[in-house]
């Protein structure tokens, strides 16, 4: 069960060969035994989760009457568990952000996502541990500790969704959600050895997900394989009046076209993603992967990336400009810490945030306040903006010439505790791959296609906007030709 998809586990509890509790409690049970070791999940409620388990099997009692595996597909995600990233609103459970500053928030309201996956029936194993306030690459800068990769428990397992891809890669859970700003899904992903899908920026609502760089944060599923991360997408993905960023468009299926050959698909290799700085184990895996799709009837073609180089850089001056601003409502008055003795209001303030925000966030909010600053705004923040044109006009171009893109997902596999804590700009580089693909409000995927030491590397694919379907064509015709994705981390037990 714990190997199973989406897909069989919604015709089993159809087809009443489990129960949606019978199927909670072995993932709870696991939780219960590794959690404690990697450090996935901030917030557990065995309780609430089992109610939730018993609600869905009242409701697979009527609509599976049937019995039959096609009264699953009705309702393809009734009594399955997932898990979220604590970014999400929950209401009822604490939502941190991976933060001092939220440890005891409990949200009055759900997040469009969560409202969307508890109406399909889906059952909350619990709320994910991520890098505070999603600024990181290795979940090393959460308030609640780091989480381990189970693939090798002296690494990270990304970031800033890092309990999200942890959770999935030990089986902890069979999907979760995470959010990208900057690669936050697809980093993980790949350092865990995950399909996480990155949508075009407004197709999933953010109300309710607690915002850190607006015109970049988009949230997505996580889950093995391209397949799962359809139907999850199916569940998140749609208008929302709340969201003004959230696009009103006609509902999708992204399931439609998983099955399509794809004879005569053209791929783009952006020169500039091959140029140097990959390691040449992930170097390897990703020409391997390449290859298959050329077996598989695609043709490649080069593409130029010109700006890409400017993409980090770009980044790390939009990112951090929104992140300021979004980060003063945190002020010790409305929610949030409030410190304990202060002198006048100011004073709070300044203690209430002092103490409630970790170093990281601080050195953002810094930067964001600098750059915004009258005499430096036209110098940063107004040149990233045009950079960030540059960098869509770009892709805009390369999808001229081809259907998707491939590259990298991230220039290594998953690294040590503590290799590039000291240095920010080394930490930075990690999303050297993905961070252009949000500038430009682009769709991107990752999916394991390798090992470099032992360890999960990424192939990213990148879709022309609203190229979800096509994206997850190209990943699962690949899947259904590899079992990357079906590797398990050994020694967690099964
Ligand atoms: N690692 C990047 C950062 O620290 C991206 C994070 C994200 O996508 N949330 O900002």
């Amino acid at each position: 069960m714990i190997e199973a998809s989406l897909k069989q586990l919604s015709a089993a509890l159809a087809q009443k060969k489990i129960s949606s509790v019978e199927l909670t409690t072995l993932f709870l049970d696991r939780i219960e035994q590794y959690n404690p070791t990697l450090n996935a999940f901030i917030t557990l409620d065995r309780e609430r989760t089992l109610a939730a388990a018993r609600a869905a099997d009242a409701q697979l009692a009527k609509v599976g009457a049937g019995g039959t595996a096609a009264a699953g597909q009705a309702a393809p995600l009734l009594g399955i568990p997932l898990a979220h990233k604590d970014i999400f609103c929950t209401a009822g459970w604490r939502t941190t952000c991976g933060s001092k500053m939220l440890a005891n928030f409990v949200s009055p309201y759900d997040a469009h996502v969560v409202e969307r996956f508890s109406n399909a029936g889906m059952v909350l194993l619990g709320k994910c541990n991520m890098d505070e306030f999603a600024m990181g690459s290795s979940n090393e800068t959460s308030h609640f500790g780091p989480v381990k990769n189970p693939w090798d428990l002296t690494c990270v397992p990304g970031g800033s969704s890092g309990g999200s891809a942890t959770a999935v890669a030990a089986r902890l859970t069979p999907a979760a959600t995470g959010t990208d700003t900057g690669g936050s899904i697809r980093q993980p992903a790949a350092l865990c050895g995950l399909t996480g899908l990155k949508p075009t920026y407004g197709v999933v609502s953010r109300y309710g997900m607690i915002a850190f760089a607006s015109s970049l944060d988009q949230g997505g599923p996580m889950a093995k394989s391209a397949e799962d991360c359809a139907l999850l997408l199916n569940a998140m993905a749609g208008f929302d009046p709340r969201d003004s960023t959230s696009l009103e468009r006609p509902a999708e299926d992204y399931s439609r076209d998983l099955e399509k050959p794809l004879a005569g698909l053209k791929i783009g290799l952006p020169r500039e993603f091959f140029a140097e700085g990959m390691d040449a184990g992930v170097r390897a895996a990703v020409e391997a992967a390449v290859a298959e799709y050329r077996k598989l009837g695609a043709t490649t073609v080069e593409v130029g990336l010109p700006n890409s180089n400017l993409s980090v850089p770009a980044y790390y001056v939009i990112a951090p400009a929104e992140a300021s601003s979004n980060l003063s409502r945190f002020d010790g008055v409305r929610y949030g810490h409030r410190a304990p003795d202060y002198a006048d209001l100011n004073d709070m303030y300044a203690k209430s945030r002092a103490q409630g925000f970790g170093a990281e966030v601080k050195r953002r909010i810094l930067i964001g306040t600098y750059v915004l600053s009258h005499g430096y705004y036209d110098a940063y923040y107004l040149k990233a903006q045009k950079i960030r044109r540059l960098i869509a006009a770009d892709f805009a171009a390369a999808f001229k010439e081809c259907d998707v893109i491939l590259g990298p997902t991230t220039p290594s596999p998953a690294f040590k505790f503590g290799a590039k804590a000291a240095d920010p700009v080394q930490m930075y580089l990690s999303d050297i791959y993905t961070i252009a693909v949000n500038l430009a409000g682009l769709p991107g995927m990752s999916i394991p296609c390798g090992f470099d030491n032992g360890l999960p590397v990424g192939l990213q694919i990148v879709g022309p906007w609203f190229g979800e379907a096509k994206m997850l064509n190209v990943a699962h015709q690949y899947q259904l030709l590899t079992d990357w994705h079906r590797r398990m981390p050994s020694g967690l037990g099964t």
